[in-house]
């Protein structure tokens, strides 16, 4: 739950709780500034929670190699814990106003319908985040009862009967990562053939085989059916619908990918070039008292990488907090020296 009170005003709100959002609440901390991080997904990490959270990254400077979670996981300590940063949730930005130099963003969560800050820093990524939901058969009054959209942890799984839907990536990569995790794996595709890695489909082909997973293919979903929460699922085939078998289940993972959108932040009269956010040298928009960093933005030399993510962020706190706060040099001084504001300063 977000630690702030309705009707706020904080120095920066960052849009995104991706890596390079949580980043910018980090520096936000680090510079004295007070900030508040907001996502349309139910978790953070964005595209390392939605898209990857198993994948080993090998190109973050510093860690030789680091699972997409765990880099989330020192991130959220690092920036949320450690600053104590509320973040808001399943909540999309969906307008931007000023009144007088506050910036007030404008959001569908009925709790917080309006963010007020000094300044706006968005790290929007691709766009809101929101998982396909499975055509022909709606699931929603399954969710929360055994319909899952992204896996924060493979122990969610743990001892469960998983009927895992889709036939891409992520698909394929959770029948593998769920292997040795849940009681059983299914994998239900509506076509034949997978488009996925040639690796991921023979690892999933062999543990079918060798009878660690039911494939379904090509079937789809009939009906789901339980008492309070899933129990089991009827599927049919999807050249002969009469053709329908019912399998026990206690948990279903859709794994139809992503929509994302720049969405409300298309209507925002922002210079865009090929879907993504024009920024200048320092990282600004051409928006007043608005600053962007990471997959979202756009200039010359741009890469969308994590570590190029977290310099940008720097830059771009540096440029808003010196916006309010014009005695503040834009250069910090070194944390060796300083330490950790209101916290860890401390040296061997
Ligand atoms: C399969 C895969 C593997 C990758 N491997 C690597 C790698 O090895 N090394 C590397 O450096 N990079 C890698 N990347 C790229 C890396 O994930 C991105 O560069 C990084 O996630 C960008 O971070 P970000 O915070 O800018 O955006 P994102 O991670 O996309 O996060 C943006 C967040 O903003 C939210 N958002 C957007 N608009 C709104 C709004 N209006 N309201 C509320 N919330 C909003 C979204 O929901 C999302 O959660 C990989 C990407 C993929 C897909």
């Amino acid at each position: 739950m977000p630690s702030e009170l309705p009707g706020e005003i904080r120095d920066i709100t960052v849009i995104g709780a991706g890596p390079v959002g949580l980043s910018t609440a980090f520096w936000a901390g680090m510079r004295e500034a007070s900030s508040r991080i907001v996502d349309s997904l139910p978790q953070i990490g964005g595209q390392l929670t939605a898209l990857y959270p198993e994948k080993w990254i090998f190109d973050v400077p510093g860690h030789p190699k680091v699972l997409a979670k765990d880099l989330v996981e020192s991130l959220r300590r690092q920036a949320i814990e450690q600053f104590d940063v509320p973040v808001h949730l399943e909540t999309t930005i969906q307008s931007i106003d000023w009144e007088d130099d506050i910036v007030v963003l404008r959001t569908n969560n009925p709790d917080f319908p309006e963010l007020r800050s000094r300044t706006v820093i968005i790290a929007g990524g691709h766009g809101a985040f929101e998982p396909k939901k499975l055509p022909g058969y709606d699931l929603t009054p399954w969710e929360g009862r055994g319909v899952h959209y992204l896996v924060g942890s493979k122990s969610e799984f743990a001892g469960k009967k998983v009927l895992i839907i889709g036939g891409g990536d992520s698909a394929c990569d959770w029948v593998v990562n769920l292997l040795h995790t849940a009681e059983s794996v299914a994998l239900c595709h509506r076509r034949e053939g997978f488009r996925a890695h040639e690796l991921t489909v023979n690892q999933v082909m062999q543990a079918a085989d060798d009878g660690h997973v039911d494939l379904h293919v090509p079937f789809q979903i009939r009906e789901v059916s339980g008492n309070g929460a899933i129990e089991r699922v009827r599927l049919f085939h999807s050249e002969d619908d009469s053709h329908e078998i019912e399998i026990e289940i206690d948990a279903i993972l859709l794994q139809l990918g992503f929509k994302t959108a720049l969405g409300p932040l298309k209507n925002w009269d922002m210079e865009i070039s090929k879907g993504a956010i024009v920024v200048d040298g320092v990282m600004k928009t051409n928006l007043p008292q608005v600053w962007a960093c990471g997959d979202i933005t756009t200039f010359e030399g741009k890469l969308k990488l994590i570590a190029t993510g977290f310099a940008e962020s720097a830059i771009a706190v540096a440029q808003a907090v010196h916006s309010f706060r014009p005695e503040m040099k834009i250069q910090p001084k070194y944390s060796t020296n300083t330490g950790v504001p209101g916290g860890d300063g401390g040296q061997p």
